[in-house]
């Protein structure tokens, strides 16, 4: 700040500051050198804290000094006692102006720019105020008993009432004005009346009749608690500033009434405790007002925040391309998104029930009907973990159809005591019809592949026994295409499965699951003694019947098995365990192995097609092995993935099945 600024600001607060003393030495009470009110306290205050930021302080010191010995000798006090009163004044600022600055300095007049719109703030405030107010109190009355001989409580306790009221009220009220003012902002007295015009003017006139009515009025009643009532109307529905200036105004109106005679404090015998008692009320009633307001608008910026939050989150679910939805088991929908009804072709029948299937037009993707709670959200909700499946729609705004990619999964809270799953879809149609033209392509070109690769492995054969164990290069070559050969076999192999387990329709059946994995752990068994392995260490535990297709589900066991084998370090038995557990209407069997484990962050890649986690590792193989599992448990509506084995090293692969016999098992299309 410049030093011309500076002593501007110096000059403006030193008037009023006069103005302050003043008014204070105004109301001394006969017999004593004490003031009734002192104002002057809440103006040296702000005028400390404000200029305290500059290194010229001293200045200010120096004319607070000045003004105190000139004022307070000119009204007739003694010049010993208008030094301890210096004295006094400068601690109790000072302090008053350190403490803020560090314990507030967020506020304007303490090195920020803010006003006072938290009850912390006000609370931090009253504790500054009081803890100055203290300071002083050690120096003013203490001044007086070395200088007089005789120390009085009662003077210590007015010192501190008035001293707190006055910082609290006038400080206040220029704290906040001086914040208003520095923002630039319209005029203070268009902020306190903050569009409540009316009901402001409404409220002063009251107030002005009921503290005449209480302080006039020669009922001889103690009535001033009445008037507690204003400032409670006040606190609770005008801005903070309106309360500031309602309490300064009549805090002074109480005071001026009490000093002329009126009033319930003016009965009050002695002038100390008259003085005491009307500075608590004005305290008080500045306290109170203030807490209300403030706590008012604390809600009320909690309340802003809150609805600010909600629009945002709306807009957001608003502008998302993706159809979400929030529906419990009956349909019921708690929220939905422009984009899926969008998505669905044809508007809802009802605003907050999920309509029917037929309403929509879903199906299957290959047409058939879904059957009841069959929809991802009912099996989200049915079961506890997410589900997801592809639907078509097809209905008169979408004749050409649709397949939307959906994924339910339970909310973990209850919304209301009800269970919700949030359901997101997309258009995939594009997508799907572009991958099941590569997967009709890869399933044709297989097939016509095998019948020229029989030849080629019927024909190579006789060679290589035509040629027997001979060394040299025909006989290598021989068996070079002979491995060719078999990997080319694999590779067709496994396409021709995939697209099998991608568009056979599925038999379903009852499947006993430990008789088919007895069954599929021999078969490797044999495969290990005819190439004079050691034969996998196979657990099976008890495994409940599932409603599947045999065919499929022997596929996908045989695959899962297979890879527990391969994946296994050559100088170890493969141990493997085969678990079930049965869930709510789902059977979930875990393949886990003591192998090479699933490198980090390739437990969802290992589903891709073509996806090889161990291909340098020299693992033979096609990628295609776990896309024909994961394609198998879809079909039958369950999950599959693949984790670290939990119980030591290896993988373990964990896939779900409708159980036998269950309402989800009749539900299962097939
Ligand atoms: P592949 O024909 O290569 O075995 P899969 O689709 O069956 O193809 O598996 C994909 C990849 O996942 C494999 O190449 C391998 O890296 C990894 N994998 C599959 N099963 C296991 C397992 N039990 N242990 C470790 N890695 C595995």
């Amino acid at each position: 700040m410049t030093p011309s600024r500076h002593l501007l600001r110096t000059l403006a607060f030193a008037v009023l500051y006069l103005l302050a003393t003043l008014a204070g030495r105004l109301t001394i009470m006969d017999g004593t050198n004490l003031s009734l009110v002192w104002p002057a306290a809440g103006v040296a205050a702000v005028w400390f804290a404000v200029q305290g930021g500059s290194r010229r302080i001293a200045y200010d010191a120096l004319g607070l000094s000045i003004i105190t010995m000139l004022v307070n000798v000119l009204t007739g006090a003694p010049a010993a006692l208008a030094g301890v009163f210096v004295l006094a004044n400068l601690v109790q600022a000072g302090l008053f102006a350190y403490l803020i600055r560090r314990w507030l300095p967020s506020l304007w007049g303490a090195g920020g720019d803010e006003q006072i719109t938290r009850s912390w703030q006000l609370w931090r405030l009253v504790a500054i105020t009081a803890l100055a107010t203290l300071a002083g109190v050690l120096v003013g009355p203490t001044g007086m008993w070395l200088l007089n001989g005789e120390y009085s409580p009662t003077a210590a306790a007015v010192w501190i009432a008035r001293n707190s009221a006055g910082t609290l009220l006038v400080g206040t009220a220029l704290l906040r004005l001086g914040a208003l003012r520095r923002k630039g902002g319209p005029c203070p007295v268009r902020v306190a009346l903050r569009g409540a015009v009316v009901e402001g003017t409404v409220l002063i006139a009251v107030s002005a009749v009921a503290y005449v009515g209480v302080f006039t009025l020669a009922h001889g009643l103690p009535l001033a608690f009445v008037l507690l009532v204003m400032t409670v109307w006040a606190g609770s529905r005008m801005s903070t500033t309106f309360v500031i200036l309602h309490a300064l105004a009549f805090g002074a109106a109480s005071v001026a009434f009490t000093l002329i005679g009126d009033g319930p404090f003016a009965a009050i015998e002695s002038n100390p405790l008259r003085a005491l008692v009307s500075q608590l009320f004005v305290a008080v009633i500045a306290v109170i007002g203030l807490a209300l307001a403030l706590g008012r608008d604390e809600r009320v910026a909690l309340q802003l925040s809150a609805d600010e939050q909600t629009r945002i989150f709306a807009s957001v679910i608003d502008a998302m391309g993706e159809g979400l939805a929030v529906i419990d088991a009956d349909g019921g929908m708690l929220l939905r998104n422009p984009a899926g009804a969008r998505l669905l072709g044809v508007a809802p029948i009802s605003g907050d029930k999920m309509a029917s299937t037929t309403h929509y037009g879903l199906s299957h993707t290959d047409g058939t009907p879904i059957a009841p709670g069959e929809l991802p959200f009912q099996r989200a909700l049915a079961t506890g973990s997410s589900h997801a499946m592809d639907l078509l729609v097809r209905n008169t705004a979408l004749p050409e159809g649709r397949i939307l990619a959906v994924r339910a999964t339970p909310l973990p809270l209850e919304v209301a005591g009800r269970a919700y799953a949030v359901s997101t879809f997309s258009d995939v149609t594009a997508d799907r019809r572009h991958r099941d033209e590569l997967a009709a392509f890869a399933g044709v070109v297989a097939h016509d592949l095998s019948n020229p690769l029989t030849t080629v492995e019927g024909w190579s054969s006789e060679v290589a026994d035509e040629l027997g164990d001979d060394a040299g290069l025909p006989a290598d070559g021989i068996r070079r295409i002979q491995r060719a050969a078999a990997r080319m076999r694999n590779l067709i192999n496994d396409l021709l499965a995939y697209a099998t387990a991608r568009d056979n329709a599925l038999t379903p059946g009852t499947v006993d699951l430990t008789d088919l994995t007895t069954d599929i752990v021999a078969g490797w068994a044999d495969r290990a003694e005819s190439t004079g392995t050691p034969p996998p260490r196979v657990t099976i535990g008890e495994l409940p019947h599932v409603h599947a297709d045999p065919a499929q589900v022997r596929q996908l066991l045989d695959n899962l098995i297979g890879n527990a084998i391969k994946y296994t370090a050559t100088d170890l038995i493969p141990t493997i365990t085969v678990t079930a557990t049965a869930g709510a209407g789902d059977v979930r069997v875990t393949v886990a192995d003591n192998g090479i484990g699933i490198p980090p962050g390739q437990h969802v890649a290992v589903f891709d097609n073509f996806h090889r986690a161990h291909r340098e590792a020299g693992y033979a193989g096609t990628g295609l092995g776990l896309p024909i599992c994961k394609r198998i448990v879809e079909r039958h509506g369950g999950r599959i993935l693949a984790e670290d084995n939990p119980g030591g090293t290896g993988s373990a692969f964990t896939f779900t099945l409708p159980a036998a016999d269950t309402p989800s098992a009749a539900r299962l299309k097939l």
